[in-house]
């Protein structure tokens, strides 16, 4: 019989963490919905006392998840545990996550602290921990690097406390999965009341091991792996949680072990976090891939075709990489529409219903089949809006292979009008820059891209669109069946995340 091994997802912690992957309140909001529908046990939505921002995420997350675990994390001191504990308290169920380091390295120059009080404050704050909240979690961070004796020290008092799980991470990527294996199973023999506790993997991926390590320790009977989509964290990232998940389910023969999640919300959860950051995943990346599933060699082709198994580990439907083929079109009535919505996992307002439906229609028009690509990126749009400080209310751009480029572009600003003309090298350079003169702000272009969101010459384009003022990165999207359309959009939704992002900002110092 399959045991089940619980999935803990830190990519709103771990991985927002990482360079280019910082989201917006509504971002990890969406992001932590998306997380519930692919039914991870727990969601590590923050780190409360980072900055006012994160504990109002943090706690804007465990407000609505009603169907997963949700924690904060917390280093070891009484201020970091009950404000991680305010930002969580109103979660179905809370779990305060906190840590301390326990190899010697660590404790000598990071913490300058001696053994000896290290082990007194992990006790002293998972006691206090626990006076707060039912659900504790304790951290041994560089757990894989500290001497045995003192790691299963420390966890068997901690656990005396009523700590219920215990992690030890690999933090900076160096074990190897025997040595991580005979690493688990050194606690599970050593630490006398180990049975009361759950254990732990959070592994990085320095090395290109995270996976295979994660794996290790489920083997030596971790009961919970951390992880995130798309492999997304601290330098080369944390465990990808997709490819965690469909080993096991693949090779059940050997792991025989289960998770809860619902792997075909997997191809969609990934595709989310990518649009969210702008941070794309590798065409070869196994599981979400652009190419995970693509047979090019005509030997592979012909095989596949004759019996999917020749060359087909798993299915592209499994991940729910296969949309329904039930499209909908020009005809398709607000009951179909409905209908549609509920079966991708959403439900709305009557009225929200009502202005989603018009969209439907303006693109229904535009565009022969609207599939379930299209609607997701109806939706998203609608779900990840804030509000529009500036809008694009037409432009007009003249282009040639023989003569330079004129952009006019007329934007909205909280209701007026304005205009600006500029020139550049090309239709998208003279948009952007007229844009940005129109804003009058000193903006960089940091990246930019424009991918199809189906296939077919109809196609709506999404473009992506990265801005810095100087002090931080500003990501945009655009959606149209127009590209320039969509990335002049793009360019203005960044401008408006900008303002966005910082009056949260200032707002949030006020909790
Ligand atoms: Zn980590």
């Amino acid at each position: 019989m399959s045991r089940i091994v619980k999935i803990f997802d830190t990519t709103l912690r771990d991985g927002e963490q990482s360079p280019g992957c910082s989201m917006n309140l509504k971002e990890k909001l969406e992001m932590a919905k998306q997380l519930e529908r692919l039914k991870i046990d727990v969601i590590e939505a923050g780190f409360a006392i980072a900055s006012p921002g994160d504990f109002e995420s943090v706690q804007l997350v465990a407000n609505e998840i009603k169907n997963a675990t949700v924690a904060s994390l917390a280093r070891s001191t009484e201020k970091d545990i009950s404000t991680a504990y305010e930002a969580i308290k109103t979660a179905v169920n809370p779990r305060i996550h906190f840590f301390i380091a326990t190899s010697d390295l660590h404790m000598e120059y990071k913490l300058k602290m001696k053994p000896d009080a290290v082990l007194e404050k992990a006790i002293a704050m998972a006691k206090y921990a626990r006076n707060l909240c039912g659900e504790v979690e304790f951290s041994a961070e560089d757990a894989s690097r500290t001497r045995p004796e003192f790691l299963y020290q420390v966890l068997e008092a901690v656990i005396d406390q009523g700590v219920c799980v215990v992690n030890v991470p690999d933090t900076v990527g160096y074990a190897t999965p025997d040595e991580y294996f005979r690493f688990i199973q050194g606690i599970r023999n050593n630490v006398p009341n180990i049975d009361k506790a759950v254990i732990s993997a959070h592994v990085h991926d320095d090395l290109g091991l995270a996976v295979a390590n994660s794996l290790a320790a489920i083997q030596a009977g971790a009961g919970q792996v951390e992880c995130t989509i798309n492999g997304i964290g601290e330098r080369a990232g944390n465990a990808a949680l997709e490819e965690i998940v469909m080993a096991l389910k693949t090779r059940n023969d050997i792991y025989q072990a289960d998770t809860n999640i619902d792997t075909t919300q997997i191809y969609r959860s990934s595709r989310l976090l990518t649009k969210l950051t702008g941070v794309k995943v590798q065409p070869n990346k196994a599981i979400v891939g652009e190419n995970a599933f693509a047979h090019e060699s005509g030997i592979h082709q012909h095989g596949v075709l004759a019996n999917k198994q020749t060359y087909e580990i798993m299915t592209p439907e499994s991940i729910g990489l296969k949309e329904n083929k039930m499209v909908l079109g020009k005809h398709s009535g607000k009951h179909a529409f409905v209908d549609k919505l509920s079966s991708l996992g959403y439900s709305f307002k009557d009225e929200e219903i009502l202005d989603l439906f018009e969209q439907f229609k303006v693109l229904a028009d535009k565009k022969k089949d609207i599939t379930d690509k299209d609607i997701l990126a109806l939706v998203e749009q609608k779900q990840l809006a804030i509000p529009e400080v500036y809008s694009l209310e037409r432009f007009v751009i003249s282009t040639g292979n023989t003569i330079s480029t004129a952009a006019t572009v007329q934007l909205r600003k909280n209701g007026d009008l304005i205009e600006g003309v500029s020139l550049g090298d090309g239709p998208i350079s003279a948009g952007f820059k007229a844009i940005s003169e129109l804003v009058g702000s000193n903006l960089t272009l940091i990246d930019y891209g424009v991918e199809a969101v189906t296939d077919g010459t109809d196609a709506q384009g999404e473009a992506q669109v990265k801005i810095s003022d100087g002090n931080q990165v500003y990501h945009g999207r655009g959606l149209s069946t127009d590209i320039i359309d969509a990335s002049l959009k793009a360019y203005i939704d960044a401008v408006n995340q900008m303002i966005y992002i910082n009056e949260t900002q200032v707002h949030a110092e006020k909790v």
